[in-house]
């Protein structure tokens, strides 16, 4: 099948020299393969053209960000299996972290949108019945109208200073329409199929994140307002990051994340020149660079697409969750929420990889994000035990999965 990818130069022919012209490789066979492929290859970002008249700047493409291989498999294992939890992404300011983020935007397929204020959806009225619904949708429904249309998944990012009652909702004192519909949607409303990203989360109050997490794993949320209440959907991808140089987050909502990520500066001289050319490209001509990245996007998207669609087929041999249970126990990882994030992220990977069953390979790949600062004793001065503790992660992997 020739999906129009383009292919990576090898190691060797890294040396910056962009009059190559890119050879057409014909398929891909993971998302792996591909997220290696595109993080791995030179682009050409010789005399970009001035984009006159661009009004929004489209997002920089995700799979054009420079390494960071650990944080991009990261948010797309997110996507393929939202129970993982989510993702927190944790290093200075300057790395990468809301590019990555923003750029996720493009890789998740349609989705149906409400027309109206109250975020009716046809699913409601086949879920729950008619009354679930407000009453003009209600009337339009009957009368055979869509109440929906299909829309790009959006980035909804939590406000710094978002309160309780913006997050969940509250009550809204200009609908007058009946008791059921004075509630107004919050933000964790909004979110509903799109993804939702906390940036410092770290600097939030305790009760907003909790309210986050919980709507996060139970995929919908109820709020009550005297006798008035209102159940919302809130099934989003989650993507929280923070600084640590800018306070710590409390052990027991850093535990509620699934996948946590160590984000780093660049490491290599190449690999910084590379990043700054291509920051370079965008700059000058967002939309001109984006297109060099539009078909390895789409393809990505469709992997990510496909592998949502496998993924409850995906099985985990007794054999590996053995192994997982036995990693946590050494480790002495007292949290339930380790093997629950360590299995579904092994699951999302296998998935990705268009397989049906979980290997040993799959939960040594993910183990690191799943697993990483869990234990309390790490969580004061996680950052300065982060080498120590991948070591011993390494050692313990080497011991149980052959
Ligand atoms: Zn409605």
């Amino acid at each position: 099948m020739d999906i129009g990818y383009t292919k990576p130069m090898s190691k060797e022919e890294t040396n910056f020299d962009f009059s190559t012209e890119p050879e057409i490789v014909t398929e891909v066979s993971s998302l792996q393969e591909l997220l290696d492929r595109a993080t791995g290859r030179i682009y050409r970002a010789e005399q970009p053209q001035e984009d006159a008249g661009l009004v929004e700047r489209p997002p920089f493409p995700f799979l054009a960000l420079v390494s960071q291989k650990e944080m991009k498999l990261a948010l797309l294992l997110s996507l393929v299996n939202p129970n993982l939890g989510g993702v927190l992404l944790i290093g200075p300011r300057g790395t990468g972290k809301t590019t990555a983020v923003r750029g996720l935007v493009d890789l998740l397929p349609h989705v149906k949108r409400s027309l109206c204020h109250y975020g009716c959806l046809e699913d409601d009225i086949e879920t729950s019945g008619i009354d679930a619904v407000c009453p003009d949708c209600a009337q339009k429904y009957g009368q055979g109208e869509a109440l929906s249309e299909l829309e790009k998944v959006r980035l909804v990012e939590l406000p710094l200073n978002a309160r309780l009652e913006d997050v969940v909702g509250g009550l809204d004192p200009q609908a007058e329409v009946s008791e059921r519909m004075r509630l107004k949607r919050g933000i964790l409303s909004h979110a509903d199929r799109n993804l939702l990203y906390v940036d410092e989360v770290n600097m939030l109050s305790d009760q907003v994140v909790d309210a986050i997490l919980d709507a996060a794993a139970q995929g919908q949320f109820t709020v009550r307002r005297g006798a008035m209440s209102a159940t919302y959907r809130s099934d989003f991808a989650l993507i929280g990051s923070m600084n640590p140089e800018e306070g710590h987050l409390r052990p027991q909502i850093m535990d509620r994340f699934g996948l946590r990520v160590i984000v780093r500066g660049l490491e290599t001289k190449a690999e910084r020149l590379e990043a700054y050319q291509r920051t370079r490209a965008y700059k000058v001509n967002p939309r001109g660079f984006g297109e060099q990245f539009m078909g390895d996007t789409q393809a990505l998207r469709e992997e990510i697409q496909l592998s949502r669609d496998n993924l409850q087929e995906v099985k985990l041999p007794e054999k590996i969750a053995h192994a997982g249970l036995e990693l946590i126990e050494k480790l002495k990882i007292d949290s339930l929420r380790a093997e629950i994030t360590l299995f579904e992220a092994a699951r999302a990977y296998a998935a990705a990889d268009a397989r049906l069953e979980v290997t040993f390979q799959d939960l040594r790949t993910v183990a690191p994000l799943a697993l990483r600062l869990r234990r309390s004793q790490f969580m004061a001065d996680y950052l300065s035990d982060q080498v120590e503790e991948s070591r011993e992660l390494g050692n313990v992997l080497d011991e149980i999965i052959p």
